[in-house]
């Protein structure tokens, strides 16, 4: 047994109240991770706190235990675990506001900075739901129905449905375990991936409105005019990323959604062999090498250039490189 995975057991052992947090502007990997493990640590006996900082997006409401989500730290805390974030920071909560230095650190993203006294960090998983289901047996954890459909959710999400390079044979012989203990694949497909409000079509449609393109370079912007004229309550992109990525000859595709109080939420995806990755860092961010975010302080038009300069260096150099 891995080290990491003895000491995780240990810290554990010696817990009774756990709090448990995912990333801000939580994905389907962040919610079911955060709810799997929180479900099976309940029925080990612990007393355990999930916790979001930007609670849970409407999409994901349907997933069983998504109503123990809580928005802040309860007072009894003796362990405290950080799930699919890079970066303490990406909890969405100051360092100081945590309720305790981060005891345990699992993780998937390469830019991970191992900020936890225990750190299971596997750059390869596809999921943070992937290291779990593989922790559930070392740790001693019982995968209900519950606890599967929320890691599949997490499985399902992260590698959009399966299309992602990192889904290995490995991926798909946990999606038929995890089938087996009662996750149902087609629901969570429909709502967690598929699924879509007219609102969100509208949006769409404001940013598919100016869409632009050079070369093997996609983007577009969605401003908070946008938002308001259609009626979209988030502060995200609604997954537009997604499906400009699906775009003929789109090397990389990059999403700008204006946000109050003068930043920019920036997202890159990129096709597999191109490491965007160190750029999204660049600005602050983080990721995967083929999906890659920042948040970027400044005017919609001013980040818009400069982001969009940067990326075509990047196409650029690499365009040379292959030469
Ligand atoms: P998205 O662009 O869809 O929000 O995120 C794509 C990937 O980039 C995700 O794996 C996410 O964890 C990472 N990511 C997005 N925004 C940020 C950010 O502001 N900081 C860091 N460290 N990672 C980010
Ligand atoms: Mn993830």
């Amino acid at each position: 047994m891995k080290s990491e995975i003895i000491e995780f057991r240990k810290l554990l052992e010696g817990a009774t109240n756990i709090a448990i947090v995912a990333h801000e502007r939580p994905d389907g990997d962040a919610i079911g991770s955060l709810i799997a493990l929180s479900l099976s640590l309940q029925k080990a006996g612990k007393q355990v706190t999930p916790i979001l900082a930007d609670g849970v997006p409407t999409r994901f409401q349907f997933l069983p235990g998504a109503d123990e989500i809580k928005r802040t730290f309860p007072i009894e805390c003796n362990l405290l675990i950080v799930l699919d974030c890079s970066d303490v920071v990406r909890t969405g909560f100051k360092v100081e506001d945590l309720p305790r230095g981060v005891d345990i650190n699992v993780d998937h993203h390469p830019t991970n900075t191992h900020y936890g006294i225990v750190n299971v960090v596997d750059a390869y998983a596809s999921a943070t739901a992937e290291i779990l289901f593989d922790l559930a047996e070392p740790l001693g954890l019982e995968i209900d129905s519950r606890v599967a459909m929320n890691l599949l959710t997490g499985l399902v999400t992260d590698t959009i449905g399966f299309r992602t390079t990192n889904v290995t044979p490995k991926v798909l012989q946990i999606v038929a375990q995890l089938i087996e203990l009662g996750a149902p694949l087609a629901e969570i497909y429909e709502r967690a991936l598929n699924r879509r409000s007219v609102t969100v079509a509208r949006y769409w449609g404001c940013g598919l409105s100016r869409l632009e393109q050079e070369d093997g370079l996609v983007w577009t912007s969605l401003t908070l005019e946008d938002r308001q004229h259609v009626g979209y309550s988030g502060k995200d992109d609604a997954d537009l990323i997604n499906l400009l990525s699906t775009i003929d000859g789109a090397e990389v595709t990059v999403i700008f959604v204006e946000q109050p109080e003068g930043a920019v939420k920036v997202s890159w995806r990129s096709r597999a062999g191109l490491n965007i990755a160190p750029l999204a860092e660049a600005f602050g961010g983080g990721g995967h090498h083929q999906a890659a975010g920042a948040m970027i302080v400044g005017d919609l038009e001013e980040v818009t250039k400069r982001v969009i300069s940067a990326t075509r260096g990047i196409l650029e150099s690499e365009s040379e490189t292959s030469r």
